[in-house]
């Protein structure tokens, strides 16, 4: 079964759809067990594409707590862009592993991570493409029990009919405790009711089928007797993250190295559900940090390391940190991130810091609101002063491009907040002017959307065409600034987002209805359609305004089995306090508010006193201190193999370039801003073929015994270093230097053979051979008979062409096939290319 449905995944697949290696797995770090060794096997399913999921960092990390565990296996699977989608359905391939190649449906287990409410529509469709009963009351005891985790289930009800049991909190120890409590139960050969009720005595887990529910109000709810807590680790210990992050072997959407700093946020923004979702804050030992960051670039090459947190700047020893990681970014010419950071809390030593470290191009500031009334209202009670000299300070910076983000429809907003708005721009844009006529201001205006466990939870959404008219309004205000771009959200995606995420269990069975009259990637502007949505809406007898409308503080909430630990009380005040435009302070500087997350085992944990080793900071003064560089070139041979024949050239060459970091060659970098190793490649492969005996040339900063082994080891299975020799003499580039390209075509069907020694005749005896050609929608003839050299049949199963790869006449292996089979496509054929060749006089030599 596993090979006939990795047949059907390499021939159905792979050669029809964009960016196949979304689809294949074999990356470095992906951990693939002997299935039947283990007792319990689960799938991590990411709604949404690969490009996306494997950017998420909870992944890697659940992924390496669970198969670190001996007997415990887990694999991934991924929504599937809409291209693959059609050919597994037309060909009946269910949704799979990308470790195994297995059905995700023979699982053990599936779990879900739910990070935006416009995936829930994937999440039913990646069900259904596993051959799994959506609605889990139909489900069997031989069906995996499905399980959702990420901040989304912070309010569960939306996902009922669909997901078995949700897991709120950190997934760290839950995913272990489901773990054995699965596998115990397997064991035992219990039911699926029986695991179900297990499951839900675990600390933070909620079964909504073990719940009755009833109309209480404008929302139908679950009884509770209990309400539910979410779980938390009180220390983000160095355990609990991969050693070995997987490393795709194709760009993703963040292709750098994750490195947590702090969990948690606590300055208390009143919009925010990731501020209370995540709380209280847990910050890494610099030590720790640095020691992640080190292990990491070592066993992926990532060029880019990514701290990560909800606001990194508010990290306490981040100062330290920097000094610490700037020796490891030096020495291995990696650049430091920090992807989610308040700019407006960096110090000027920070800031100075990360310019030696990794200069940047573009840094956001995000006021949310422009008046300062409106900030007290969200609790982020910094004056228009402070953002001015924020961004006075950044502009001191070589910083191209300063990004801005505002909130429209916030509580209590009128027309002053919104002329205060462009009032903030065109004066932030004056200033940006005034430093450079290049430089430019990109601002981003998303619409209010109140989310559970916030203090605003209770507010409306504003109405859409009100929305809309105010982010036109916005534009067209600032539209005779020329350094200044304005981008509004579209309010329609707000709206179902807040349907979403305030849902009761009657936005299950809207979901469900939306997703069978076809809705899928609803975040993704292509694909949203709220047409879709409304339609639904009316044969489902839904009210989308009753999710909208502002909540009576007295109403029971769809969410109110679960709490995120942050009690109600709390939020209520919070909401109170905005009304009445008062701040509420940060529990990192000052007093605790008593929000109710911490306890007798949960603490706040900060780090405070760090003190970084003279050793270090004397070593840092020279991170961008140039040596002088005598380079020495090599040229290495290599093979990429049938498996990586849809590998992309510059995910190819990317890869290598990381196994040559890894693998610690004293690689020359170019100069500039956006330094890279100097490596060079010969003519790319077309998508689809493997190659036998391709080249490179690498230049090193000092003479250098390259050991193939060594870098070997860091490259997929399928790409092979074999030999490697210096150059000297002519340095042409090796891409000028390749002419002609010897390819051999193995059909996968025999009967392509048929007849083909005539048909090669009659192509090498004619003095033209024209196929049509489509460039930018225009077709022309193309002439590609001076453009293969030679056309050989070879052996008995194969025929061979070299052909022209430059000078003027040229011809493409898909332009031949066509010209020699009716019907025929470069998909028919097995293409490897077997050798370059360069030119001497009128002979070919292999290269
Ligand atoms: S309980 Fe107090 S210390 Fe803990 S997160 Fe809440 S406000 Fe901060």
């Amino acid at each position: 079964m596993q090979n006939s449905l990795k047949n059907a995944i390499e021939s159905k697949i792979l050669p029809t759809v964009d960016k196949p290696m979304r689809y294949m797995g074999g990356e470095l770090n992906c951990v693939q067990k002997d299935l039947s060794t283990v007792s319990l096997h689960g799938v991590f399913c990411f709604p949404d594409l690969y490009d996306i999921g494997m950017s998420h960092f909870g992944l890697q990390i659940l992924y390496h707590i669970v198969n670190k565990q001996e007997n415990y296996a887990l694999s991934r699977a991924f929504q599937v862009w809409t291209d693959a989608e059609k050919v597994m359905r037309d060909n009946g391939i269910p949704l799979y592993t990308l470790e195994y190649f297995t059905p995700v449906r023979d699982a053990d287990w599936i779990g879900f991570t739910i990070q935006y409410e416009l995936q829930y529509t994937n999440v039913v469709n990646m069900i259904d493409l596993a051959g799994i009963s959506v609605l889990k009351e139909s489900r069997t005891d031989n069906d995996p029990i499905i399980i959702a985790g990420g901040p989304c289930v912070s309010n569960p009800e939306p996902l009922s009919l669909f997901i078995d049991a949700f897991a709120a909190g950190d997934g760290e120890k839950t995913v272990l405790d489901i773990c054995s409590t699965l596998d115990m139960l397997k064991k035992r050969g219990a039911s699926r009711t029986e695991k179900l009720e297990a499951l839900s005595k675990l600390p933070g887990v909620y079964v909504p089928s073990l719940h009755t529910y009833a109309a209480k109000g404008v929302f139908d709810v679950p009884d509770m007797s209990t309400i539910i807590k979410a779980s938390k680790i009180p220390v983000l210990q160095s355990d609990n993250y991969p050693l070995k992050p997987i490393v795709p072997l194709m760009s993703v959407v963040h292709s750098r190295l994750p490195v947590e700093v702090m969990r948690g946020c606590t300055r208390g923004c009143r919009f925010c559900a990731a501020g209370t979702y995540y709380r209280p804050v847990r910050e890494r030992d610099p030590d720790a940090i640095v020691e992640s960051i080190r292990n990491g670039v070592r066993e992926t090459g990532w060029k880019e390391i990514g701290l990560l947190s909800l606001s990194t700047a508010d990290y306490s020893c981040l100062s330290p940190l920097l000094t610490l990681a700037s020796d490891v970014v030096a020495e291995n010419r990696t650049s430091l991130s920090l992807p989610s950071t308040r700019i407006d809390a960096l110090t000027d030593e920070q800031l100075q810091q990360l310019d030696t470290v990794s200069p940047v191009s573009s840094m956001t500031i995000a006021p949310e609101a422009a008046s300062i009334r409106l900030r007290k209202v969200i609790n982020k009670d910094f004056s228009d002063d402070a953002i001015y000299a924020t961004v006075d300070k950044l502009l001191a910076y070589n910083i191209q491009t300063l990004k801005l983000y505002f909130m429209i429809g916030l509580p209590t907003e009128t027309d002053d907040d919104i002329e205060a708005m462009i009032a903030m721009v065109s004066s932030i844009a004056g200033r940006v002017r005034a430093v450079s006529k290049r430089r430019m201001v990109n601002v981003s205006v998303s619409p209010f959307s109140p989310k559970p466990h916030t203090p605003f939870q209770w507010e409306k959404m504003e109405d859409p065409a009100l929305l809309l008219e105010k982010g036109r309004y916005i534009k067209s205000s600032l539209k005779h600034l020329k350094n200044v771009k304005v981008s509004y959200r579209d309010p329609d995606i707000t709206l179902l987002e807040t349907v979403m995420a305030r849902g009761d269990r009657n936005v299950s069975r809207l979901i469900y209805d939306a997703w069978k009259a076809g809705a899928r990637f609803d975040g993704w502007d292509e694909y949203f359609d709220i047409q879709k949505w409304r339609e639904a809406a009316v044969r489902c007898s839904v009210d989308l305004s009753r999710y909208t409308d502002a909540i009576p503080v007295t109403q029971t909430l769809p969410w109110h089995m679960l709490s995120t630990g942050v009690s109600r009380e709390f939020l209520v005040e919070e909401r109170e306090k905005a009304l009445a435009l008062v701040s509420s302070g940060d529990c990192r500087n000052g007093p605790c508010l008593q929000c109710g997350v911490c306890g007798n085992d949960l603490l706040p944990l900060f780090q405070t006193s760090y003190i970084v080793p003279q050793k270090v900071m004397a070593s840092t003064v020279s991170v961008k201190k140039e040596t002088t560089e005598h380079h020495f070139t090599y040229r290495v041979h290599y093979e990429k193999g049938e498996n990586l024949r849809f590998l992309g050239h510059i995910d190819m060459s990317n890869i290598i370039h990381r196994a040559f970091l890894m693998a610690s060659v004293p690689l020359a970098f170019t100069q500039g801003f956006n330094r890279h190793a100097r490596i060079s490649f010969g003519p790319p492969l077309p998508l689809g073929a493997a190659g036998l005996n391709e080249a490179f040339d690498i230049t090193t900063t000092c003479a250098y015994d390259v050991n193939l082994t060594e870098i070997n080891r860091w490259l997929p299975k399928g790409l092979v270093l074999l030999t490697v020799e210096p150059l000297s003499g002519d340095m042409t580039s090796l891409n000028a230097s390749i002419k002609a390209a010897l390819y051999r075509f193995v059909p996968f069907n025999k009967a392509h053979l048929d007849g083909i020694v005539e048909k090669i005749t009659t192509f090498t005896d004619a003095d033209t051979v024209e196929i049509s050609v489509e460039k930018n929608g225009l077709f022309t003839q193309k002439n590609i008979r001076k453009g293969v050299i030679s056309l050989t049949v070879s052996g008995g199963d194969s025929f061979d062409a070299v052909v022209s790869i430059q000078d003027g006449a040229t011809c493409k292996p898909s332009e031949l096939i066509r010209a020699l089979f009716e019907q025929g496509t470069l998909n028919d054929f097995l293409l490897s290319r077997i050798a370059c060749f360069r030119k001497t006089g009128s002979n070919l030599v292999k290269v």
